[in-house]
């Protein structure tokens, strides 16, 4: 058997002031695929993974990845998408296709790209050629997409930690289908609902109850997948939202009454989705008071992994308002990371920092401290995090320390899925008191183990929790939360 494996990914936040151009894609192509994602955690490790487990040949053929940031543009899209074609094309005749992509892609003419994707690649290999595509749980799931693809598979944890066995299920799935044994067939529903980040842990609170569900389901006879997606609130597009994708063998009945189920379950828990969290000066008042440290800030306004700026100075503002001390907070800021390098480590440096990609994300501070650290922003993250993700590049990146804490300034936006990022830095987490990391879920695989507590922060930015429906042009109106919501 030979299978064919490729990942297009990438998680657009069309609030964001910037797009995404092709620059920004990191593309592999043939056995460097292989090479960089053999020992991950992320699905497209589990594609390679198969090939010893199920018995086939690996067909590596293009990936391409890029950090949340804003609409894909066109040109970049065209590119993407063309190399990925022309790259099956040469590579047929193929006994299948695993096909890794995020599902919040949008590119600019196609709000749901990765649909637009799937189509063309079903138009290019015809309509029986097995087409297993993959989803990170923050898709916006188009029906479309499901039918196009023989089955869609989708995280089912956030933090992402289960990439890695999702690949292998799709591969599972796929050898199964051609060696007869399986006729996968898809249902998908969708509830009329914002499913808010706030929301989104599937180790508590409503989603666990949901996502449980799917789980239990994927177990019973003539089911071959249960997936939910919470879907992806920061992409303003058609069927922005949270999908339930059941895949029967056979029975599309099946796979259709067992998706509305799970969405019915979800339409149930909608009283409980309706976001209270506390605003920064109250954020880091309850940091500072808590008995037990350290704690954990998340700054959901300014959540890097879902495409935002990542020099927010919101709650750093607050820390230095009510010095508070022994507080981290890592700042995407080239600039200033550039001043501290030429001033040398040891020197006294007076600096603006953040606040500077645009407007949303609060002013841009002026700093006095010492440059403790300078390191060239590599490191390794080897055990399972956020996105499975194993060699990180943070760019030239300086430590401050000023007004009582440590600030860590870096050159390449970079979520905060790793302690290594502050640990490559001489950054000890251990002897922190305060953290700030900008993310929602995302970072808690990282942050939990050394944190007492975790308190979440609704800030603005372009990863607001709270933006009012307004702002919205094309997702469908009357979604649950905002039409529950007086803003
Ligand atoms: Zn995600």
């Amino acid at each position: 058997m030979r299978i064919g494996i490729a990942s297009l990914s990438h998680e657009s936040n069309t609030f964001v002031s910037f797009t995404t151009g092709l620059s920004e894609f990191q593309i592999l192509r043939g056995p460097e695929i292989v090479e960089h994602y053999r020992a991950t955690f992320h699905e497209v490790g589990g594609f390679v993974a198969g090939a010893d487990e199920y018995g086939y040949e690996i067909v590596p053929l293009f990936s391409a990845d890029a950090t949340p940031s804003g609409t894909v543009r066109a040109e970049a899209y065209t590119a993407l998408v063309d190399e990925l074609l022309d790259t099956i094309r040469a590579a047929l005749p193929l006994d299948g296709l695993l096909l890794g992509l995020h599902g919040a892609m949008v590119a600019e003419g196609f709000p749901h790209a990765d649909g637009e994707t799937t189509r063309r690649v079903r138009g290019l290999v015809g309509p029986d050629f097995p087409l297993f595509v993959t989803h990170d749980y923050h898709g916006n799931v188009p029906p479309q997409l499901v039918e196009d693809a023989s089955a869609l598979i989708i995280y089912k944890t956030c933090p992402h930690i289960d990439q890695r066995e999702r690949g292998l299920q799709a591969a599972e799935l796929l050898t199964r289908v051609l060696r007869g044994g399986a006729q996968p067939i898809a249902g998908i529903a969708k509830p009329e609902l914002v499913y808010n980040i706030a929301f989104h842990n599937t180790s508590g609170g409503p989603m666990k109850r949901v996502m449980d569900a799917a789980i239990e389901l994927e177990r019973q006879p003539g089911i071959l997948a249960a997936s939910v997606a919470a879907g992806y609130q920061y992409a303003d597009v058609p069927w922005m939202g949270p999908s339930i994708v059941v895949v029967a063998d056979g029975e599309p009945a099946l796979a259709q009454r067992e998706a509305q189920r799970l969405a019915d379950l979800m339409w149930s828990t909608r009283a409980d989705l309706l976001p209270r969290i506390p605003r920064a000066a109250e954020a880091v008042a309850l940091a500072m008071t808590s008995e037990e440290s350290p704690v954990s800030l998340f700054e959901l306004g300014d959540n890097i992994g879902g495409g935002s700026a990542g020099d927010a100075t919101i709650i750093l503002e607050e820390l230095l308002r009510q010095e508070a001390s022994d507080w981290v907070v890592a700042l995407y800021d080239p600039e200033a990371a550039a001043v501290c390098a030429a001033a040398g480590i040891g020197a006294e440096a007076t600096l603006p920092v953040g606040g500077k990609v645009d407007d949303q994300h609060g002013p841009t501070l002026t700093v006095t401290g010492r440059v403790r650290a300078l390191h060239d922003g590599r490191f390794i993250e080897t055990e399972r995090r956020h996105g499975g993700k194993r060699e990180w590049d943070q760019g030239l990146t300086a430590v401050l320390a000023t007004g009582g804490g440590l600030l860590l300034l870096d050159s390449l936006r970079t979520p905060p899925m790793s302690l290594n990022q502050l640990r490559s830095a001489g950054i000890l987490p251990e002897q922190q008191r305060i953290f700030v990391a900008k993310g929602a879920v995302a970072p808690r695989a990282a942050y939990e183990p050394v944190s007492a507590r975790i308190i979440e922060v609704d800030t603005a930015g372009a990863t607001s929790i709270s933006r009012p429906p307004r702002a919205y042009r094309r997702a469908r109106q009357g979604l649950y939360e905002w039409s529950h919501q007086a803003r």
